[in-house]
């Protein structure tokens, strides 16, 4: 009838029909006893589970928080290393950025011409204002065209004129 060397599942259900024909067969306090204890040993095994699954979370954490631990432990003390490296290149970097007032120099002559376009220069000739685009030219090139009368002007003439 009941072929042992089958899969598990036969096995199984020839021993769960058992069961359940002497569970059916047992007076109702056995019945009761039994999904009593089958209650308690599945909520058991949920407990269980529970807990064995929080410890192993609760290990990982801490094997994790110690090799967080250990590699900051060998951070700080590769970066002892390297911020001596460090403080030794922002001294060369300082010292290469001292030179640099001399570099500021340049903005300050750009402000001179920037004042000798603030003045007015007006024609030798006719004595017309020479309007921004003449005084851009006669910065740029030294000289430049009178838009009145068409004499050329040039920058020191127009210094000595004032
Ligand atoms: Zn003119």
């Amino acid at each position: 009838m009941i072929n042992l060397e089958g899969d598990g599942f036969e096995w199984f259900n020839y021993y769960w029909t058992e069961f359940i024909e002497w569970f059916l067969a047992a007076p109702l306090i056995a019945q009761i006893l039994v999904i009593i204890g089958i209650v308690t040993i599945i909520v058991l095994t949920i407990v269980l589970v529970y807990y064995i699954a929080k410890g192993i979370c609760l290990l990982l954490t801490y094997i994790g928080k110690g090799i967080y631990k250990l590699f900051k432990a060998l951070s700080t003390a590769v970066e002892g290393k390297t911020e001596e490296k460090e403080q030794s290149q922002q001294i060369h970097y300082v010292q290469a950025v001292e030179p640099r007032p001399v570099v500021q120099k340049t903005p300050q002559i750009t402000k001179t011409n920037t004042n000798a376009l603030g003045k007015a220069h007006f024609c030798t000739e006719c004595g017309v204002k020479f309007p921004e685009k003449v005084m851009s030219s006669l910065d740029s090139r030294g000289f430049a065209f009178c838009q009145q009368c068409g004499s050329k002007s040039e920058i020191n003439q127009v210094q000595i004129s004032i």
